[in-house]
């Protein structure tokens, strides 16, 4: 594979699983110098990328906590001397119940990891992009983050929230050479999903009907979309929500 982002730094977070995990592994594949965050220890993802032959390291860090975030900042500066990309794709589902019956600990929770967890990755990673003059950030939104979804309404508030974080940000810094987009996936294979399903085939399949595509999306194909948003190729892409749904969302 072409190492486009030979000698580029990236953060993933939440990069021990599923779509951070993908894309962790597909920006090493490229070349770049990838450091992983998740607030669970877990070098699987690491240690993945180094028997590869490309160079990681993991930094414990939970998103919704400022000390975590500037400390994962700082201890990627401090080992690579800077950054060039950053996927912010920390999330969580959070507990499913409608509107009346979502509590307050869920709701604070789900906006404490999803959209709280979002904005602090941007306020200390663009200082660090601003220093080297260039960078592209890519928040992972979800079709929720596009359009409602009953019993989630944390979720759905919290997603609707990163894609306008993700606007407002690209357009703050589009002068400045940073480029921020959002990701809003689909009904995606991975350890968020099967809690949705709990890995029972009929409820997986349940989520494929719903897909216009016919299946359920792979972690894989929203890596690649996070690469080309990352890459020189998506030069003049900047404050995109886009979709990677399999047509969910153009129903
Ligand atoms: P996943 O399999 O659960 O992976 C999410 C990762 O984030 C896990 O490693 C998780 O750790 C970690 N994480 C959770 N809270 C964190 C925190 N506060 N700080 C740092 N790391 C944290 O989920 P996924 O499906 O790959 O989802 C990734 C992103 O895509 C999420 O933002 C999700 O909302 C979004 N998304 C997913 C789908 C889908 O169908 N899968 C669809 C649309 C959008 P633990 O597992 O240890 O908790």
């Amino acid at each position: 594979m072409e190492k486009i982002f030979e000698n580029k730094v990236a953060i993933v977070t939440g990069g021990s699983f599923g779509i951070g995990r993908a894309s962790a592994i597909a920006f090493a594949q490229r070349g770049a110098k990838v450091v992983v965050a998740d607030w669970m220890e877990d070098k699987e993802t690491v240690d993945a990328i180094k028997k590869s032959g490309g160079e990681a390291m993991f930094v414990k860090c939970d998103v919704s906590k400022s000390a975590d975030v500037t400390s994962l900042v700082d201890k990627t500066i401090e080992k690579y001397g800077r950054l060039d990309y950053a996927l912010n794709n920390a999330g969580i589902e959070g507990v499913s119940a409608n509107t009346i019956d979502c509590t307050e600990e869920n709701w604070d929770k789900t906006i404490g990891v999803n959209l709280k967890g979002v904005w602090l990755c941007m306020k200390y990673e663009i200082p660090q992009m601003l220093k080297s003059g260039k960078g592209a950030i890519v928040n992972i939104a979800s079709i929720a983050g596009l359009v409602g979804f009953p019993t989630l309404p944390a979720y759905v508030a919290t997603k609707h929230g990163v894609v306008g974080l993700t606007k407002t940000a690209a357009l703050e810094f589009a002068k400045q050479n940073i480029r921020v987009n959002a990701v809003c996936p689909g009904a995606i294979k991975t350890p968020m999903l099967d809690r949705f399903t709990g890995k029972k085939k009929e409820a997986e399949q349940q989520f494929a009907n719903m897909e216009p595509i016919g299946r359920l999306g792979l972690p894989e194909e929203v890596a690649e979309a996070v690469m080309w948003l990352c890459s020189d190729a998506s030069s003049f892409v900047t404050g995109d929500a886009m979709a990677v749904d399999g047509a969910w969302i153009a129903q």
